[in-house]
C-alpha cells in the first residue's frame, strides 16, 4: 500500500517547522522528508537531519540527472526534494511531508495530482513581524525584506487544499493531525488498506 503525500508551505515566521516537526515526533506512520540545499547551515542545523547541504555543483548534478521530485530557488539559494528518498518511503506505506515552497508545490501537484497540500499562515501582520523580528538582530531593510518575501508566499495560499492559521500551537497542531488523519480514512486509501476485509465482507 503506497502512503501519501502532503505538502507544508507558509512564509517563514508561521511557525511551520515547529508544527511539522510535533507531528511526525508522534505519528510513526508519517515521515519528513530531508530536502538538499545550497544555502549555509544555521547555527544548531545538522546535515542529514534538518538538510542535506551540497554545493552548488553537486546540487546542479543532481537536478539535471533528474534526482529532484522539484526544486527551486528560494532567498538565493537553490532547494530540491530528492525523488528517490520520497518515492521509496512512499512505497514503503508511509505519510511523506514536504516542507517546501509555493513554487516547489506547483511542481509537486503536477506529478503528484492526490497529494495534499496545506498552507500555515501568521494570526495576524503584526505577530508575523514580531516573529521576524524575534529571529535575529537585524537592520531594518533585512526586516523588511523578510516582509515581502513572506506576502510574496503568502499571496499563493489560494492554491492549496487547506489552510490553517496558526494562533495557538496547539490547536493548529490538532488541525494539522486532523488533516492527516482524515486522508487516511479517505475512500482511496481505505480500499487499500482494508482490501481483504472489503472482499470478506461482500462475499
Ligand atoms: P530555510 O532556508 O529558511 O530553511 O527555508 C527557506 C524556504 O525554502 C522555506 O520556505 C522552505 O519551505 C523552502 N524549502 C525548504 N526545502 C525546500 C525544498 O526542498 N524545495 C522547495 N521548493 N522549497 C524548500
Amino acid at each position: 500500500m503506497s502512503g501519501s503525500l502532503f505538502i507544508v508551505a507558509a512564509p517563514s515566521g508561521a511557525g511551520k517547522t515547529s508544527l511539522v516537526r510535533a507531528l511526525v515526533k508522534d505519528d510513526d506512520r508519517v515521515r519528513l522528508s530531508v530536502s538538499h540545499t545550497t544555502r549555509t547551515p544555521r547555527e544548531g542545523e545538522r546535515d542529514g537531519v534538518d538538510y542535506f547541504f551540497v554545493s552548488q555543483q553537486s546540487f546542479a548534478e543532481m537536478r539535471d540527472a533528474g534526482a529532484f521530485l522539484e526544486s527551486a530557488t528560494v532567498f538565493d539559494n537553490s532547494y530540491g526534494t530528492s525523488a528517490e528518498a520520497v518515492n521509496s518511503l512512499l512505497a514503503e506505506g508511509l505519510d511523506v511531508i514536504l516542507e517546501i515552497d509555493w513554487q516547489g508545490a506547483q511542481q509537486v501537484r503536477r506529478n503528484f495530482a492526490d497529494s495534499i497540500s496545506i498552507f500555515i499562515l501568521p494570526p495576524s501582520r503584526a505577530t508575523l513581524e514580531q516573529r521576524l523580528r524575534n529571529r535575529g538582530q537585524d537592520d531594518e531593510a533585512t526586516i523588511a525584506r523578510r516582509m515581502r518575501d513572506a506576502e510574496n508566499e503568502m499571496s499563493h495560499y489560494i492554491e492549496f487544499d487547506y489552510l490553517l492559521v496558526n494562533d495557538v500551537f496547539e490547536e493548529t497542531l490538532s488541525a494539522l493531525r486532523a488533516v492527516v488523519v482524515a486522508r487516511r480514512h479517505s475512500l482511496a486509501v481505505q480500499k487499500q488498506q482494508h482490501a481483504r476485509l472489503l472482499t470478506e465482507l461482500l462475499a
